[in-house]
């Protein structure tokens, strides 16, 4: 049985629900002022870590940086700063942590300034959720994992067809998620994007060809309410060997939301899951494959997993144990 994937409306609670953490209070006597404006001003991620940069302000030359597995603690770091930036390479696996820095000067320490904490991701779980559906940044609520990964055989040509009736900004949407998703995995298919007269409206998944996306208007395959626009999973044996992304209805400019749902979309049918983050609102962890269609494209993280995924030899047909012994998702 061939799978769909649907987008709801309202199925993933915010993305921007973090709270901050309460600043520890510092024993510290100086006179040396707090550092004011003490931000996160990026997070990447990868496999093997996190790496978060941080930035301040303050009159200081010297500072020191701290990091804690608990809010106050400074177990994981204590590091001497010549400037008002610093770039900290956190753990790998998931959690939070937390960030302070104060002023220092002939040995002594300042004030600390506002403690901010640090939600670090696991790529292995990014993975395990893209390819999987499974762990815990996947919205599986308790069901069991996909039995193996849907992804397109290699060196296989992908036809992907966008109906005219889908607009220009379809067109666009595509190939920017394709051009995206080739070149995170080394180029491993080749996926030529063309526009076709034809609407497809109504045509059977059976019915289009094998290793062809047709992406198109047809309100006949989600049409429950709430949904918008929905996907077959395309790549065997996961799915049928072909996809059709279905809009409920043509885009127009006071819909972007259906632009938005177009990329996901195409990322189900290039066999990819729902991917969620709730504790954190930073703006790199805003995914495409997040139901609640924060973002438009690809994530700089969900590249990185992809990346990783191909590197580490995920291949069409691989299985979860196969994943796990590869390193590249938990066992959990
Ligand atoms: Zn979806």
């Amino acid at each position: 049985m061939f799978k769909r994937a649907f987008w709801a409306a309202a199925c993933v609670a915010s993305a921007a629900c973090g709270s901050g953490a309460p600043a520890a209070p510092t024993s510290s006597t100086s006179a040396l002022s707090a550092p004011t404006s003490f931000v996160i001003t990026s997070q990447q991620v990868f496999l093997d870590r996190n790496v978060v940069a941080l930035s301040w302000s303050g009159g200081a030359s010297t500072y020191k940086v701290f990091a804690g597995s608990t809010a106050g603690a400074s177990d994981l770091l204590s590091a001497d700063v010549t400037g008002t930036s610093y770039t900290w390479t956190a753990p790998r696996t998931a959690g939070v942590f937390y960030v302070r820095v104060a002023a220092t000067s002939g040995g002594q320490t300042g004030t600390a300034s506002t403690e901010l904490p640090v939600y670090t991701i696991d790529l292995r779980n990014v993975i395990d959720a893209l390819y999987f559906g499974y762990g815990p940044m996947s919205d599986a609520n308790g069901r069991a994992p996909a039995s193996t990964v849907a992804v397109w055989p290699d060196g296989a040509t992908i036809q992907t067809l966008v109906t005219a009736q889908t607009g220009a900004a379809s067109l666009t949407a595509a190939q920017t998620f394709v051009a995206d998703y080739l070149a995170a995995s080394s180029n491993f298919i080749s996926v030529p994007i063309s526009t076709t007269a034809t609407t497809y409206t109504g045509v059977a998944l059976q019915d289009i060809p094998e290793n062809t996306v047709v992406v198109r208007v047809d309100n006949s395959v989600c049409p429950q309410p709430g949904v918008i626009a929905c996907a077959y999973y395309g790549p065997k044996p996961y799915g049928l060997g072909r996809s059709t992304v279905n809009l409920n209805a043509a885009p127009t400019g006071n819909t972007p939301d259906s632009w938005k749902a177009i990329a996901h979309e195409i990322g189900h049918a290039f066999g990819l899951h729902h991917l969620v983050m709730n504790s954190s609102g930073r703006a790199e962890f805003q995914f495409l494959m997040n139901p609640a269609l924060v973002a438009s494209q690809l994530s700089a993280v969900e590249k990185t997993a992809i990346a990783a995924a191909r590197a580490g030899g995920i291949r069409a047909g691989t299985t979860r144990s196969e994943a796990v012994s590869l390193g590249l998702v938990l066992p959990q």
